[in-house]
């Protein structure tokens, strides 16, 4: 018989790509990228070998936080309203906020309080809100192991400064590497960064350290030497797996040890540098959309699902899992993840979108700003300037100009296998659909019009 679950620990991997472990390892990255990449790390091998391993999940957005409402909405960035980095809340509930009125305790840690905060709604439903304080939030966790709770516990240690987060978690190692590195790179150490954007209010040294460690990202992303940046990453994932996370995902089993749980590990998006790729928060290549989703606990099988799922998926599976009704029915769909083989007769698409505006200054007063007002009294115009749908293995990518026309658009196989011919319409019509049902929204462009007149083009009577 089913049992009932009690308690439901949601962990976010911030900036984990999909294909870090296991077998996909490297799967989306070239050749000359993959030669030689190290990583000794098998926690999350380790962990996907225990329950439901997703292989093949998208992310909503290339960017924390429209890609966690998503996950905590269950609907996709446009219908939720937080379509772009900082600019609006969301207008649909959280699963946190489902959960609380049923009388589950909602626990929330996070290591970005700038971005996950208060304005865009993420305190909303939430009884206790943790910053930087995994153990502080799983001993609350742990006061209501008799009862019942929804967690979610948020890691940015694998954002750069890749593996440290900041000196509470990274310390002297994270003090030698940025030394090191300015050594290494003949880099000034007092020269200030282009982006000097902080997602977690650091002060003092540890501001110091991330503006060194921007600088030397900045430094190898101008020698296009994203082999070094890649590595670096890979490095981190380990470190903070190792350093951090282990240690956490052991004392978390002990507080969930006699109690029937579910543990849901994903990630947000991916990190990729390259030519088409600076990080992940312009970015819509696979290496960024492709995610990790990991499901564990009471009741689940150790199985692999291979066909395509959504970051989207995970609110309406969990409400499913808790018996909670939903008041709109979501983009996401519920997966049944007690029979994994229905999982695979799904056909799911992803979309992504990047819209952006203002530059980075701008977007840090905006941000701070909103936190002063607790909200958002004024709007940043922006303007749509990248999509992505993926459908089974194709991917289609359009990409538009600062005035929101269409400059570039390409189908990408993800397999390497060709794309059949229909593929780009049938793309193409389920993005226009997407963008008509999108909110009423003020910084909408002229996009959609682009989008008619391309299926004009192929021959469609709208
Ligand atoms: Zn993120």
């Amino acid at each position: 018989m089913k049992k009932m679950i009690n308690h439901i620990v949601l962990i976010s991997l911030d900036n984990l790509r999909g294909d870090s472990f296991g077998p996909d390892k490297y799967k989306y990255l070239p050749a000359n990228i993959r030669e030689n990449l190290k990583s000794g790390s098998h926690l999350m091998e380790e962990l996907a070998a225990e329950g439901l391993n997703f292989r093949n999940c998208f992310s909503a957005a290339p960017f924390t936080t429209a890609s966690h409402a998503s996950i905590f909405t269950g609907f996709l960035p446009l219908h939720h309203g937080v379509f772009e980095y900082f600019n609006s809340d969301m207008k649909e509930k959280t699963l946190f906020e489902y959960a609380q009125k049923e009388g589950f305790s909602t626990i929330f840690q996070t290591d970005f309080p700038m971005i996950l905060g208060e304005p865009i709604g993420f305190t909303r439903g939430i009884d206790k809100y943790y910053i930087e304080d995994e153990y502080a939030a799983l001993e609350e966790l742990r006061s209501h192991i008799h009862s019942k709770s929804v967690s979610f516990f948020h890691f940015g240690g694998i954002h750069y400064p890749y593996g440290f987060h900041t000196l509470k978690f990274g310390g002297d190692d994270y003090r030698k590497k940025v030394q090191n590195l300015e050594k290494e790179l003949d880099i000034d150490k007092n020269k200030l960064p282009k982006d000097q954007f902080d997602e977690a209010d650091r002060m003092g040294e540890d501001k110091d350290l991330l503006f060194r460690y921007k600088r030397i990202v900045e430094h190898l992303y101008a020698r296009k030497d994203f082999k070094r940046l890649t590595e670096l990453y890979f490095e981190g994932i380990d470190y903070f797996l190792e350093h951090r996370f282990r240690s956490f995902i052991v004392e978390l089993r002990k507080v969930l040890e006699n109690s029937n749980h579910l543990i849901v590990l994903f990630g947000d998006h991916g990190e990729d540098w390259s030519d088409d790729s600076k990080g992940h928060y312009k970015s819509l290549t696979p290496g960024v959309l492709h995610v990790p989703l990991i499901i564990l606990g009471s009741d689940i099988v150790q199985g692999v699902i291979e066909s395509n799922v959504r970051t989207i998926d995970i609110a309406p599976t969990i409400l499913n899992v808790l018996g909670i009704e939903v008041a709109n029915i979501m983009d996401g769909v519920v997966l049944d993840i007690q029979n994994p083989i229905e999982i695979e007769k799904n056909e799911m698409t992803s979309i992504a979108q990047v819209w952006l505006g203002v530059g980075k200054q701008e977007l840090i007063s905006h941000i701070d700003s909103a936190h002063r007002n607790k909200g958002f009294t004024e709007k940043m115009k922006t303007i749509k300037r990248g999509e992505s749908i993926i459908k089974h293995d194709y991917q289609l990518v359009r990409k538009f100009d600062k005035q929101g026309q269409l400059e570039n658009e390409k189908m990408v196989s993800l397999s390497g296998s060709p794309v059949p011919n229909d593929v780009t319409e049938q793309l193409l019509k389920e993005l226009e659909e997407y963008n008509k049902t999108s909110l009423n929204i003020d910084r909408k462009n002229l996009t959609d019009d682009s989008i008619r007149e391309q299926l004009k083009l192929l021959g469609y009577n709208i």
